[in-house]
């Protein structure tokens, strides 16, 4: 079946459900490779990715594309859900002839109401998608492909598990979809080079975040991945089908999980001089950072949630506050730069806590930061334990109406007024303190090209504080 790969377009603006871990609008407008439909598209002939919200594409514009596809799948979130529903029943109004299929976290954990929510969804799937959709684009039949919840007779019937794909290497790179459909200058990302080039060498997670998506609902908590040689090889292509991306990102879980495998391919990219940056866990000993950064490694997207241990703990994140500020001196000292992401309103939080977590990053001072709201999906441990204990909040909503975090979680001690409050002023106490202002300053002077990216997202970014202000 000639397939169509959708990231459908929702709020504008909307990093949504195609690569992304929080799904919503950012600070400052930034978008993810839709990694995660680019990879059945590549396994499946003839067929087209479209990403609307990084293309800036409407509804409009994408509905026409329907005439010439036999199969659409959408790249679905749990923020995003209802609207992309409403995407499926316009483009089955205009074209009944299209098979439509929702696939992701959401429609992974929630399959029968994802599936009922519309007579214009025709299937969704279960797990790990990338092979379920190449077979149903082959035109088997529903029954016979194992990890979909499928219709018949109106009612929601479900196949066999699907079991996760334990030879990565077997996949198709993605590199040539990327080539074929999309626009490498569209993908944005504050603290990355522009462009850059996103890809996953490796799925799952060891670590059990209670909070944390992917592990929990698709992933798994086995690191599966990829060999050094594989790598090195899509990465090779990288360079030769992308001459202007200034960067690669490897957007595993936590690509340094694997010690070993991680120094292995960290000295094939060195031969291949690329610069390079990688999610990571504040773990790393000091000689692999060292092995590294030789190799080209740049930055390092690190996730330190929380400045309380105790909060650590509420979530199992299994690092400690003093590695996570050895691992920071470590990364200072050899001048990898560190992007940091933080979480307000996790189970514990206090105003108190707040303070305490501001001043640690604050010390550990890495190069940015983000900070996001603590949001309970479906699936995930947080979730059951805000239901057991009646922590979600009252609106149920994760986005506001723009697409913007909402608190999804409340306490009796500290409410999701309060929790989006302290987000707003994590940031301002971060940001607006005159050494980090010198730093951003210094490296606007010395690069024209990032005083015009740093002016333009500083505008954005005081608009975004000031609409969160009225909304708070
Ligand atoms: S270490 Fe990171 S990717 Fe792994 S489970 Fe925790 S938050 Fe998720």
């Amino acid at each position: 079946m000639k397939t169509l790969f959708l990231n459908p377009p929702s709020f504008d603006g909307f990093d949504g459900g195609a690569g992304s871990r929080y799904q919503a609008r950012r600070e400052i407008r930034s978008f993810w490779y839709p990694t995660w439909l680019a990879q059945p598209a590549a396994m499946v002939p003839d067929s087209r990715l479209v990403d609307a919200p990084a293309r800036g594409l409407s509804l409009e514009d994408v509905l026409p594309l329907g005439a010439g596809f036999e199969l659409l799948i959408l790249h679905t979130s749990t923020p995003s859900f209802a609207s992309d529903v409403k995407i499926a029943e316009a483009f089955k109004a205009r074209h009944p002839h299209l098979q439509i299929g929702l696939v992701g976290p959401h429609v992974s954990v929630l399959p029968e109401p994802s599936l009922l929510a519309s007579a214009a969804v025709d299937f969704v799937t279960i797990g790990e998608f990338d092979e379920t959709v190449r077979e149903i684009a082959e035109g088997r039949p529903f029954e016979s492909i194992d990890g979909l919840c499928y219709k018949a007779d109106g009612k929601a019937l479900r196949t066999s598990p699907r079991g996760i794909i334990e030879d990565l290497d077997r996949l198709p790179h993605v590199v040539d979809v990327y080539a074929r459909d999309l626009v490498i200058e569209d993908y944005f990302i504050g603290y990355l080079l522009h462009p850059y080039v996103s890809i996953y060498t490796g799925r799952g997670c060891r670590s059990r975040c209670t909070f944390c998506l992917w592990p929990q609902t698709i992933g798994g908590h086995r690191y599966r991945t990829r060999s050094p040689g594989n790598v090195a090889e899509e990465v090779a292509r990288i360079q030769l089908r992308f001459p202007q991306a200034k960067e690669i990102f490897f957007d595993d879980d936590t690509f340094t999980d694997d010690l070993p495998r991680v120094e292995a391919t960290a000295r094939l990219l060195g031969k291949l001089g690329v610069t390079w940056s990688c999610n990571a866990k504040a773990n790393v000993p000091f000689d692999t950072l060292k092995l590294l950064r030789e190799n080209g490694l740049r930055l390092l997207l690190v996730g330190f949630e929380s400045g309380s241990q105790q909060i650590l703990n509420n979530v199992r994140k299994g690092t400690t506050i003093e590695a996570a500020r050895r691992f920071m001196s470590d990364c200072h000292r050899l001048g990898i730069v560190v992007h940091g992401t933080f979480i307000v309103g996790l189970p514990g939080e206090t105003r108190e806590t707040i303070r305490e977590t501001i001043a640690f990053a604050k010390q550990i001072n890495p190069h940015t930061l983000q900070v996001s709201l603590a949001a309970a999906y479906p699936g995930t441990e947080l979730y059951r334990q805000g239901i057991e204990n009646g922590w979600l909040a009252q609106s149920g909503c994760m986005v506001s109406a723009q697409g913007v975090q909402v608190s999804s979680l409340s306490y009796p001690h500290l409410d999701a007024a309060e929790i989006s409050r302290g987000l707003e002023s994590f940031y301002r106490s971060f940001y607006f303190r005159p050494g980090k202002m010198l730093e951003m300053f210094g490296e606007m002077l010395r690069s024209p090209e990032m005083m015009k990216r740093r002016l333009r997202e500083g505008k954005e970014f005081l608009r975004f504080l000031s609409n969160r202000e009225e909304r708070v």
